[in-house]
This record gives C-alpha cells, sequence and structure tokens, in this order.
C-alpha cells in the first residue's frame, strides 16, 4: 500500500486504482512549527517549499502549521496527528527518554530524529527601563516565560529550579505566544521575554529595532552547573553587532531539530530529507540563521532519538553515514 502513494507513473496508478483509491495518489504531510515570527515556522515553510517544488513527481503535499512549539509538537506527533515537527534538542531529548516533563506520559520510543537545524540561544529581551541587564536581574520583575506546549516554557522551568527560584519570585510570570511578547515589552505591559530561538529572528529584530530594549547576559554557576550536568545544552553567544547589542551576548543554548515518528513512512522521510539536502544551497539561503548549517553536523549534532530509516538511506547514499 505505501508504495502506491509515492512515485508512481501516472500509468502505473491508473492500473492500481483497482486496489488502491484514487486519492491515495496524494499524500499530505504537515510540519508542526512554532509562532509565525520565530524561525521554526519559517524553517518548516523552507522545507515544505522543496518539496512542493516536485510535488508532481512525488505526490507528497508538505504544510507547515504554526503551533504553540517544541512540546506541543511532539506530543502532536506522538499522537499521529503531525507526521513531523521542529523541537528543541532537550525536549527530543526528555521525550524519547521519558524524563523531566515527559515522565508521566513514558519515553515516546517511536520519536525518530531526521536532522537538526539551527542553534537556539536563551534569549531575553528587556526593556531599557527594566534595569534587567543579567538574568538574575529577572527576579521580582514581569517576565513572559512562554506558553504551556513551547519548550520555551519548558526550559524556564529547568532554570528557574536551577536558580532556586519560586515563580512567585517573579512579579508576573506571563505566558503569552512568542507573536504577542515584543509588543508587550513595548508597550510596557512586562519588563522583559525570554524565549529560545535561532537567529536573527524576525521578532527579536522586531523588539530590538523599534523598542528602547536591549539583550541581555544568561550566565553563572546555575547555569554552568546546568550546563555541565546536561548533554544538550552548550554555551553560546549572539555575536556584536547581530542586533543592537555593541558586545557579545554570552548565553547557552540547545539546537533546533527537525523530528518524526517511526510510524511516517520511510518513503515520505526519504523524500523531505532529499528535498532539504539536495537543494541545500537553496534551503540555507531561505532564512539567514541557517548561513552556517554544516550538513554533516546537521545529521549527528544535538540528536538523542535515533535517526528515521528515511533518513539514514539518504545519508548512506550520499556516503555520510
Ligand atoms: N524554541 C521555541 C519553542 O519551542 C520556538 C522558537 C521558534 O519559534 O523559532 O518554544
Amino acid at each position: 500500500m505505501k508504495k502506491y502513494l509515492f512515485g508512481l507513473s501516472a500509468v502505473a496508478g491508473l492500473a492500481l486504482s483497482v486496489q488502491a483509491p484514487a486519492v491515495a495518489q496524494q499524500q499530505f504531510v504537515s510540519i508542526g512549527t512554532g509562532g509565525v515570527t520565530g524561525v521554526y515556522y519559517p524553517t518548516g515553510g523552507a522545507i515544505c517549499r522543496l518539496v512542493n517544488k516536485n510535488r508532481k513527481e512525488h505526490g507528497i503535499r508538505c504544510s507547515a502549521e504554526s503551533t504553540g512549539g517544541s512540546i506541543y509538537n511532539i506530543n502532536t506527533i506522538r499522537a499521529g496527528e503531525l507526521e513531523f515537527g521542529v523541537a528543541q534538542s532537550d525536549w527530543q531529548h526528555h521525550a524519547y527518554n521519558g524524563t523531566s516533563k515527559f515522565a508521566d506520559a513514558g519515553a515516546f520510543d517511536k520519536l525518530r530524529a531526521v536532522f537538526s537545524v539551527h542553534p537556539e540561544p536563551v534569549t531575553v529581551i528587556a526593556s531599557d527601563s527594566s534595569g534587567i541587564n543579567t538574568l538574575t536581574d529577572a527576579k521580582g520583575k514581569r517576565l513572559n516565560i512562554g506558553n504551556p506546549g513551547s519548550g520555551t516554557r519548558g526550559t524556564w522551568d529547568v532554570i528557574e529550579e536551577a536558580l532556586g527560584w519560586e515563580r512567585s519570585d517573579l512579579k508576573l510570570a506571563a505566558e503569552m505566544k512568542s507573536a504577542e511578547t515584543g509588543q508587550a515589552v513595548c508597550d510596557g505591559k512586562i519588563d522583559a521575554y525570554f524565549w529560545l530561538v535561532g537567529h536573527p529572528s524576525a521578532l527579536t529584530q522586531e523588539s530590538l529595532a523599534t523598542c528602547d530594549a536591549h539583550l541581555v547576559n544568561v550566565e553563572g554557576p546555575a547555569i554552568d552547573k546546568l550546563i555541565a550536568d546536561n548533554p544538550y545544552y552548550r554555551t553560546a553567544s549572539i555575536p556584536a553587532g547581530m542586533y543592537n547589542n555593541a558586545e557579545d551576548i554570552n548565553t547557552f543554548g540547545v539546537g533546533a531539530t527537525f523530528v518524526s515518528s517511526s510510524d511516517v513512512p520511510e518513503e515520505v522521510v526519504y523524500i523531505i530529507v532529499k528535498a532539504v539536502f539536495d537543494n541545500f544551497d537553496q534551503f540555507k539561503k531561505l532564512h539567514p540563521a541557517f548561513a552556517n548549517l554544516d550538513p554533516a553536523q546537521m545529521i549527528s549534532d544535538s540528536l538523542s532519538a535515533p535517526l528515521h530509516d528515511g533518513a539514514v538511506k539518504y545519508y548512506k547514499e550520499q556516503g555520510w553515514m
């Protein structure tokens, strides 16, 4: 049955139509992403654009959906309602191992890595009037900690515990979606927002260009310990001049990864991976956060779930594995 769905010539399709319904000629796949002003949404869009270019050949129609972010995407893949998603490497790790926020649901052992994408540093944008110059200055302030279901929010919960803070240590723990946070800082409704995102990103750019706001360092002993204790965290920096920052911003972060489920057929994943890597120069141009991507790293870094068989097939064909 699976074979009917992909790469059939029109003639073969007709011959098989006795057994397979005509609708099987077209396969829809959805990629769960994040807020529209983040980097996940354009990442899903870039992948789909390359896949859809050859839609007539392989019969797959790809669409990118704006969602609540990493944890929502993983849970929705698990429920069989999304074929693919973008997810932070820390939450990929916990979902596959059934740890942290995934302890109650148990290990998602069908979770599969496809490739990693851009780095996602922990990014804090504070209004100039907030008095926040390093993450720990946010104590007693109004901070957006991310919407439930976002990887951002999950990682905030981890950082909060590492700092030894209670939720009540913030004057306001706002739970807005990323797309709403820039305006909230500009309007003085919150002092700062926290998120994990690739750079440059549209929202970060817009906030720093249109409000009196600045990026904040995220460092100190509690952060050093988090990095030392967990394989999916690493030090990171946002380079001087990327936005309105005269100096490098020191922080830490994770990787954005592209994931799926072993229930998604090998042929489908192969077609998606081939579309990206056969057109890699074009892919890299589709978002400035992709500028430094390198296939060798993308198929090994930040991945803790096993690679999907369809991805392995393509990587082996290329001699990358
Ligand atoms: N890392 C964020 C999350 O999972 C999403 C970032 C983005 O939208 O680019 O919540």
